[in-house]
């Protein structure tokens, strides 16, 4: 054959070049050959199946984007503000989509101290969030009081009015705190919490 002449094209044959060359799985049971198939062994030799329950799936969907709801209370609201910008970048776990309205978030972060005058209200906005919603107790006076323990305007803990599901610690608690108890959500929604 001349060097300028050139070699026609082989169509791609799908059986051939597609089918056949797939890798030979290492799951168990996948490999051994199906006598009904018309190409044995092969079709059930594909590496890209996933066995779960529904019910695993959507937990695992959820707990990858868990949207807070847009409000803060008082100075820890700062530091909550810090953790989605991007040197903290809450945007990596899926959790940056502050959202403005309760009917769209599924987590409210108490982020400060919260006043008597203010729990009716912080009640009906998680009351106005859809199920499933998660709380989290962000710093000591959302926790416990803090330091206007035993104060005659502030709430002792907002495990009073609401279910709370993680604590963070500290006055006020680093943007990785945040992040640390937003991980720690994240497990237990994955595990259907
Ligand atoms: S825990 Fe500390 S930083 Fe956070 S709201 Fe209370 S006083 Fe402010």
């Amino acid at each position: 054959m001349a060097i300028d002449e050139k070699v026609p094209a082989r169509p791609i044959d799908f059986e051939e070049d597609v089918i056949q060359r797939r890798p030979v799985t290492t799951q168990t049971g996948l490999g051994s050959a199906d006598p009904t198939s018309p190409t044995p062994g092969v079709l059930a030799n594909d590496d890209n199946i996933v066995f779960t329950t529904v019910s695993n799936l959507v937990n695992w969907a959820r707990s990858r984007s868990p949207w807070p709801l847009g409000y803060g209370l008082a100075c820890c609201a700062i530091e909550m503000m810090a953790a989605s910008m991007s040197h903290h970048d809450t945007a990596r776990f899926g959790m940056e989509v502050f959202r403005s309205s309760p009917r769209q978030a599924d987590v409210m972060i108490v982020a400060g101290t919260v006043t008597h005058k203010m729990a009716p209200r912080l009640r009906r906005l998680y009351e106005q969030m859809p199920e499933p919603k998660w709380v989290i107790a962000m710093g000591n006076c959302a926790s416990s009081g803090g330091e206007f323990w035993d104060s005659y305007a502030t709430l002792q803990g907002v495990d009073t009015i609401v279910p709370v599901d993680v604590y963070v610690a500290g006055c006020p608690p680093r943007p990785e705190a945040l992040l640390e108890g937003l991980l720690r959500l994240r497990e237990k929604i994955a595990k259907g919490g």
